[in-house]
């Protein structure tokens, strides 16, 4: 037992940051939680990379909501720690501070690339389809996002280049019951994708992705499916999915499935490039008009301080994706983030942390730009699944501006607000 409650603060409230409430919450029904978060809405890459059209995995929202509505533990958005609140004082005013704000910046692929070379990281792209406010890719004079073009070249063989291959390929009508952002979608697809080439640097038999997630795309219906690199020799799921697939020559997308395929250089060429890659110790030369790699994310070129190890402390913890350096899954986070909370129940228990932080009523009137509290993100999420277009499940407001006048209820003349990219 604590003479006075714990007061604790989590930095970013995406699943990990959830999870950590969730089980500081178990661990102490008393203690004082409050997570802070950059954006004025909340759950991270739960919201924003977890793909739109697989709102099975985002049904995860409704327990993570649960534990600021029923549990007490307060949300305040629109704050980012180091910017709008300097991580000293943050962490003077609270027992315990758990850092879960995640991995942001996608890893670059160690080639030679020319400068005109049209490259986008995955996680960038996914987070544009699923609605990103600070979207910081090409644009038209206009500011429509740049269209990719029809041949589109995808470097990665894990689950997160399979979202990219199977929303690119995809037609409009099997997005039902989705969230994507139609208009970013559209804009990117602008050229009519007609090609896209995958390359995997590992045998078919060894490829990251889950067998789920490849069969899904084989099952897309306006889709032909061609591969190479296999040697013959492989037995797996995954090459018996892709043999048994049927061929659709006249279908208006084709997916390439490269195996054994390292790209080793992009050069520009006319409107577009060509991407180098050794396939068991040959040279294929492949045209593309856009390359999206999908090699993971960096931990060290990261704007984050607090993955560039800055903010620390005795009573400073990291979980999520920000300690396992960009990788898991939400299910792999939490049991991160249970061992975490176990190391900090124990630091309590024997006295290497204390209690008497004074708590969030430190800091009142430090957001000088006002926070968002769960009531405010709230009427944000109504408004996005009240004013969503027929087969969606909510249209995201894509403007922080925007998400800060309906959270304060400030209505537009027009009585509806408008989205943009
Ligand atoms: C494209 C993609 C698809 C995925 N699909 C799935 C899937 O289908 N199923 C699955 O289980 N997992 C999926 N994952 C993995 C899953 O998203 C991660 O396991 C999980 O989001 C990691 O959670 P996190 O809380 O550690 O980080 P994040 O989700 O990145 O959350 C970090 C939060 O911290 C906030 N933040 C950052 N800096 C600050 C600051 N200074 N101050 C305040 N707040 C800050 C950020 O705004 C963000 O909200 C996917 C990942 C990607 C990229």
């Amino acid at each position: 037992m604590h003479a006075r409650s714990i007061k604790a603060a989590i930095v970013g409230s995406g699943p990990s940051g959830c999870y950590a409430a969730q089980f500081l919450r178990k661990c102490w029904s008393d203690a004082e939680i409050t997570v802070f978060e950059s954006l004025p809405v909340p759950y991270g890459l739960m919201r924003y990379g977890v793909a739109a059209d697989h709102q099975g995995q985002k049904a995860i929202e409704a327990q993570f909501s649960r534990v600021f509505e029923r549990d007490g533990v307060h949300f305040v958005g629109n704050v980012t720690i180091g910017v709008d609140l300097h991580f000293d004082m943050l962490a003077a005013a609270f027992d315990v501070v758990i850092l879960a704000t995640g991995l942001r910046t996608d890893r670059r692929l160690d080639i030679e690339t020319g400068s005109d070379c049209r490259v986008l990281g995955a996680g960038e792209f996914l987070r544009a389809l699923n609605g990103w406010p600070e979207v910081d890719l090409p644009r038209k004079p206009d500011g429509r996002l740049a269209a990719l073009g029809k041949r589109v070249g995808v470097v990665g063989n894990g689950n997160v280049a399979m979202d990219v291959v199977r929303l690119l390929g995809k037609a409009d009508a099997d997005f039902d019951g989705s969230d994507i952002d139609d208009a970013r979608l559209a804009q990117f697809r602008a050229a009519g994708v007609r090609q896209i080439d995958v390359f995997g640097r590992s045998p078919i038999s060894r490829a990251k992705f889950d067998i789920a997630m490849f069969k899904e795309i084989l099952a897309l219906p306006n889709v032909n499916v061609i591969y190479s690199g296999i040697d013959g020799g492989e037995d797996c799921r995954a090459l018996d999915a892709l043999r048994t697939r049927v061929q659709m020559p006249a279908a208006p997308v084709t997916i390439g499935f490269h195996f054994c395929a390292t790209p080793v250089a992009c050069c520009a060429d006319g409107d577009g490039a060509v991407l180098e890659v050794k396939q068991n110790g040959d040279r294929r030369d492949f045209e593309i008009d856009s390359l999206i790699t999908a090699v993971g994310f960096d931990p060290l070129s990261s704007r984050d301080p607090a993955s560039a190890g800055q903010w620390c402390g005795q009573h400073v913890y990291r979980v999520g994706w920000l300690h396992n350096g960009g990788k898991g899954t939400m299910a792999e986070n939490r049991r991160n983030v249970k061992a975490v909370i176990d190391e900090i129940r124990h630091a309590f228990a024997d006295g290497h942390l204390a209690t008497g932080a004074p708590g969030l009523t430190a800091l009142t009137g430090r957001f000088p730009g006002g926070h968002v509290d769960f009531d405010g993100w709230r009427r944000i999420d109504a408004h996005e699944r009240k004013h969503c277009p027929p087969g969606r499940v909510r249209r995201k407001l894509t403007e922080v501006g925007q998400m800060l006048a309906v959270a304060r209820r400030h209505v537009l003349a027009s009585g509806m607000l408008t989205t943009s990219c």
